[in-house]
């Protein structure tokens, strides 16, 4: 299980305090291209949720 997830997406809801710490209870990640991902670019984090900026 992961922990101390880090992230710099401060747009998101979930990002503590823009502080690229991920705040949510569990995050999902999804494969963002047909075939399997072979780079960390061909995933994205399907749990974002836009902050009130
Ligand atoms: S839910 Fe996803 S995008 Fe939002 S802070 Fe956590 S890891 Fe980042």
């Amino acid at each position: 299980m992961a922990k101390d997830v880090l992230c710099e997406v401060n747009s998101c809801a979930y990002n503590i305090n823009s502080e690229n710490k991920c705040g949510a209870t569990q995050i999902y990640i999804v494969n963002n291209k047909k075939d399997d991902a072979s780079t960390s670019s061909e995933t994205d984090c399907k749990t974002f949720e836009p902050a009130d900026l």
